[in-house]
């Protein structure tokens, strides 16, 4: 059995899942082809009303759901709870403004008068991975449930009980089945839904590895596809930064989540007059940190997501430093049970060490020094990655000019990483294609029907 809740807290398996069988796959596609067909001839207020008690079911069982991801990946109570609330959030802008996203757009063309309407393409295909499980899933929910196309959903296999959580509340808000299906399938089963004719699309996201295998699986068929994949976010510090608004951001941009966030600063760029200013920042935040249980109020770093994730960030780290980086706080063995690991802040990492183009997915700080503003463009874009970015200065324009110049999806000034349900998230090169959320994230996957009146 794949799907499992193993609290990476203690390590203790909580819960197993047996395997969606074909029959399982074959149901669901069958029963989310008919509600897209229902669908077709709706409006989509009639949705609108089912989302909105979707949102009101989350805020019923706030603490149920938050606590279920606690036990799937281990983050801290608090941030699941904060991550509750925005998805109840996406749900209630969705609700709201949804249909009037979907209005049929006016069209004056050379050829006369027409429109284009904003339809439902099908069944989708979602992949979703597990550092948000109920976000990630939110993100592409809402917004398709509104348009009309039915979801199938393969979560990440450590957080299934979450998530099957969610796909219950959704059937329990009166959403017809067929509408959202939790499944737990395999890659092949995740191939051979993509192919079958009743599928429209696939989302995924997770690695630039899935993501490259589900792209092919949806090119093949000819389908559509998005991808919302890693980053490895440069956080630029220019010389008119203000320290005070620095001190207080810093922290949660590279902590929050066990640092397990796609749009997590990854690589701080520090101008060399405040390089050392700048470390010492950075180790006080980083020392400071209490390790423990992730449902105590008082904990502030949780433990990663699974036995292989610390794993995997390790054996970075070591390749870092066998490559010539050296550790300036952290790497220190954590004496818990748990899947913790100590906040590390790496310097001194040349272009050929094995991790300058990698993520990584965890509390480690990639700490650089730069001459000039010029050089930190230079570096922030010297990425595989472009999801997101910070740029900090106490002049506006001069935060907005350098932004402009960071190849990248997002930025963010004088701020770490956020997401609303508002605001357009995505990236660029190799962090993916397309955007979620917003109103360019419910076109995704719609059809723009142009219709021209004589
Ligand atoms: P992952 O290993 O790629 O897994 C993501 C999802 O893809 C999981 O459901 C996984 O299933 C599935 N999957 C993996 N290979 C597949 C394949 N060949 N065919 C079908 N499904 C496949 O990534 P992760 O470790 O869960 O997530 C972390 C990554 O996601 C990081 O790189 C992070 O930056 C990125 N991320 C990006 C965003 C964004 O919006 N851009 C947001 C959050 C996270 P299993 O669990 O069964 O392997």
């Amino acid at each position: 059995m794949a799907y499992k809740t193993i609290y990476p807290y203690n390590n203790k398996v909580l819960k197993e899942y047996e395997n969606a069988s074909d029959e399982d796959l074959e149901q669901a596609l069958s029963a989310g082809h008919q509600v897209y067909q229902q669908w077709r001839t709706e409006d989509p207020r009639s949705r609108g009303v089912i989302l909105q008690k979707v949102a009101d079911l989350m805020k019923q069982k706030r603490t149920d759901l938050a606590q279920a991801m606690t036990y799937d990946m281990g983050k801290l109570l608090t941030e699941s709870l904060g991550e509750v609330d925005l998805c109840i959030w996406i749900a209630e802008y969705y609700a709201e403004h949804g249909s009037y996203l979907l209005q049929p757009e006016p069209l004056d063309t050379k050829k006369g008068h027409g429109y284009y309407l904003k339809q439902a393409t099908g069944v989708l295909v979602a992949v979703e991975p597990w550092n948000f499980p109920l976000y990630q899933v939110m993100r592409v929910f809402a917004p398709n449930f509104m348009v009309g196309n039915p979801i199938i959903l393969k979560s990440a296999s450590i957080c299934p009980t979450s998530v099957q959580m969610f796909a219950d509340l959704v059937q329990d808000a009166g959403a017809p089945k067929g509408a959202f299906t939790n499944l737990f399938i395999d890659y092949d089963q995740v191939a051979r839904a993509i192919e079958d004719p009743r599928v429209a699309g696939v989302c995924l996201t997770g690695s630039e590895r899935a993501g490259a295998s589900v792209a092919q699986s949806a090119g093949k068929a000819l389908k559509k596809s998005t991808l919302e994949l890693g980053g490895n976010d440069a956080f630029i510090i220019l010389a008119d930064a203000d320290w005070d608004e620095l001190k207080q951001v810093v922290p949660q941009a590279r902590l929050y989540n066990a640092g397990q966030v796609c749009t997590s600063s990854k690589r701080f760029i520090v101008m060399d007059s405040m390089y050392d200013q700048f470390l010492e920042i950075l180790q006080t935040a980083f020392s400071q940190v209490k390790m423990g249980d992730p449902m105590d109020e008082a904990t502030t770093l949780a433990p990663l997501s699974s036995k292989g994730a610390k794993e995997k960030l390790q054996s970075q780290v070591d390749a870092a430093i066998a490559g010539g980086a050296k550790v300036y706080y952290g790497n220190q063995p954590v004496d818990l049970p748990g899947q913790f690991f100590q906040p590390t802040i790496l310097t001194d990492i040349a272009h050929d060490n094995p991790i300058f183009d990698q993520e990584l997915f965890g509390p480690v700080a990639s700490v650089y020094r730069v001459h000039d503003e010029a050089e930190a463009i230079a570096l922030a874009n010297d990425s595989s990655y472009g999801l997101g970015g910070t740029v900090f200065s106490s002049d506006l324009e001069h935060a907005k000019k350098v932004a402009a110049q960071v190849e990248t999806g997002m930025s963010f000034i004088n701020a770490g990483w956020s997401s609303t349900p508002d605001m357009p998230f995505g990236g660029i090169k190799n962090s993916g294609y397309g955007r979620e959320l917003s109103a360019l994230g419910i076109e995704s996957f719609i059809n723009y029907h142009l219709v021209l009146e004589p």
